[in-house]
């Protein structure tokens, strides 16, 4: 972790005259050329479709006397001096790769947030940012639920589906933010600088788009940089750490460590039940200070204890009070389809944590319970299951496999625990939900959980996670009437 070489936040920028493209339409591409031509800029936006949407969307930018140009997202306009693009672009695209030579700087639209808060007198509120392959959506609420009860005017937004410029050029005036952010945004992110961050865990995901696990990491420590309070990392996972070691941060900066063991010293950590900082006290040497007990935390397995405890971190380091981290804590209630607890029928859990889509959240799902029958499958995106298999194998009652591609966790389940009953459908309807939860009741004996954490993504049967956490909900009470 080194300091000084930071150059503090971002000094505001004059759009006026700039020639500037926003690459993508869309959800974020459409506010941002608002926002630019707003403010002075010459916009020209590219989009590689030309279907309808599009094209409704070029007409309500270009009645505005914003420049559309569709079926083109590639070729780079003749005087750009900037790209704001939508985050999902992937970066080897040649439109970036004729940026970089011509020496053209690439924002994403949390960079645009970040350069335009604290404008037209407006308070510039302070960022506590979340990343990490999984539990980010779940820990940026447990923080603003915190920050909170501390009395603090806050919200969760970015990557959770609130829109940061919405939020920074928005009437409303905040003391704090909450901000997930994805690995794409951070990667178009230059010069964000969060006041404190965290890194969750990291999984391999998304590699597809970043071209390997390293630069996927590299593209997540992003948030650290420039970091003024403290970067915050998981000690269970080392990457994490190393990712702080590397980071340039203001002089000052700490590393606070979270564990679900007993916290060392600048860590915050769980000892006999109850949630206890080592890092924000006096004379942490000696002191500790209790925050909160486990049992204030909903669920409280092993997974969401260290999203709890991250989220503790981040508001301790804003200078928040440890019985406000209790209270914000008791009144946080998850997100449906994690870990949401369905019904219990016959002395059988019935638990949804569909949002479980890839290996390491299932893995964490898995591992909150003793004696499960396992409904899994989907998509792969080209996941390999041998190792969440081997790991959980002792847990495992028997699995129930649905979707296009079980065939690669039915392998893995013969290769790491044949001895597990495993029953095979046949069948990518919608329809297949209600088969296997009847399947996995009949497999269930009573103090076992009935556990949908399917380990892949949800298209090949549903519309989203949602529709089949709904789908599975759904089983469970027509079985249950
Ligand atoms: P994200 O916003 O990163 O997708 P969520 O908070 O929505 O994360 O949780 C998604 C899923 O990831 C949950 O349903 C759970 O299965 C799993 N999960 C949540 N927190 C963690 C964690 N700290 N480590 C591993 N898996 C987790």
């Amino acid at each position: 972790m080194g300091s000084g070489q930071v150059t503090s936040t971002s000094e505001p920028f004059d759009f006026q005259g700039k020639h500037v493209v926003v690459a993508g339409l869309g959800v974020s591409g459409v506010p941002a050329a608002k926002v630019l031509h707003a403010r002075g800029a010459v916009v020209t936006v590219v989009n590689d479709g030309d279907d309808a949407r599009a094209r409704e969307q070029a007409a309500e930018l270009e009645a505005l006397g914003i420049t559309v140009r569709l079926g083109d997202g590639s070729s780079l306009p003749e005087g750009t001096e900037l790209i704001v693009t939508t985050p999902g672009w992937q970066p080897d695209k040649p439109l970036f790769l004729a940026a970089e030579q011509a020496g053209v700087p690439v924002w994403g639209d949390v960079e645009l947030a970040w350069r335009l808060r604290g404008l037209d007198g407006r308070k510039a509120a302070p960022w506590l940012a979340v990343t990490g392959t999984n539990g980010k959506t779940t820990t940026v609420r447990m923080l603003a639920s915190i920050l909170t009860a501390a009395g603090l005017r806050t919200a969760a937004v970015g990557n959770i589906g609130v829109s940061l410029l919405d939020v920074v050029l928005g009437e409303e005036q905040y003391d704090v933010l909450a901000v997930e952010l994805s690995s794409y945004q951070l990667h178009w992110s230059p010069s964000l600088r969060a006041d404190s961050a965290v890194v969750l865990n990291i999984a391999p995901d998304h590699l597809d788009w970043h071209g390997s696990m390293e630069a996927y990491a590299r593209d997540k420590g992003r948030i650290y940089e420039g970091n003024r309070v403290a970067c915050v990392y998981n000690v269970e996972d080392r990457a994490t750490e190393d990712l702080v070691r590397e980071a340039d941060v203001e002089e000052g900066c700490r590393a606070v460590g979270f564990t679900l063991g007993t916290p060392a010293p600048s860590q915050l950590g769980v000892v006999d039940g109850i949630l206890v900082d080592r890092a924000f006290v006096e004379n942490r040497q000696k002191n500790a200070q209790e925050l909160a007990e486990v049992s204030d935390i909903d669920p409280p397995a092993p997974h969401n204890i260290a999203n709890a405890l991250a989220a503790a971190a981040l508001a301790r380091a804003f200078g928040v009070p440890a019985p406000a981290v209790r209270d914000g804590l008791r009144a946080f209630r998850p997100d449906a389809h994690r870990i949401e607890h369905v019904a219990d029928l016959d002395g059988v859990a019935y638990v949804d944590d569909s949002k479980a889509t890839n290996t390491h959240a299932a893995e964490a799902s898995l591992a909150a319970y003793e004696s499960i029958v396992w409904i899994a499958g989907g998509l792969a995106k080209g996941a390999t299951f041998d190792e969440l298999v081997a790991k959980s194998a002792k847990r495992l009652r028997a699995v129930v496999l649905i979707g296009a591609d079980r065939a690669l966790i039915r392998d893995a389940l013969a290769r790491h625990a044949p001895e597990v009953p495993v029953v095979d459908l046949d069948r990518t309807d919608t329809g297949a939900m209600l088969q296997a939860v009847t399947e996995a009741k009949r497999l269930a004996v009573a103090g076992d959980t009935v556990l949908l954490a399917p380990a892949c993504a949800s298209m090949d049967m549903f519309t989203n996670y949602n529709q089949r956490g709904d789908a599975f909900a759904a089983a469970v009470r027509e079985l249950g009437a």
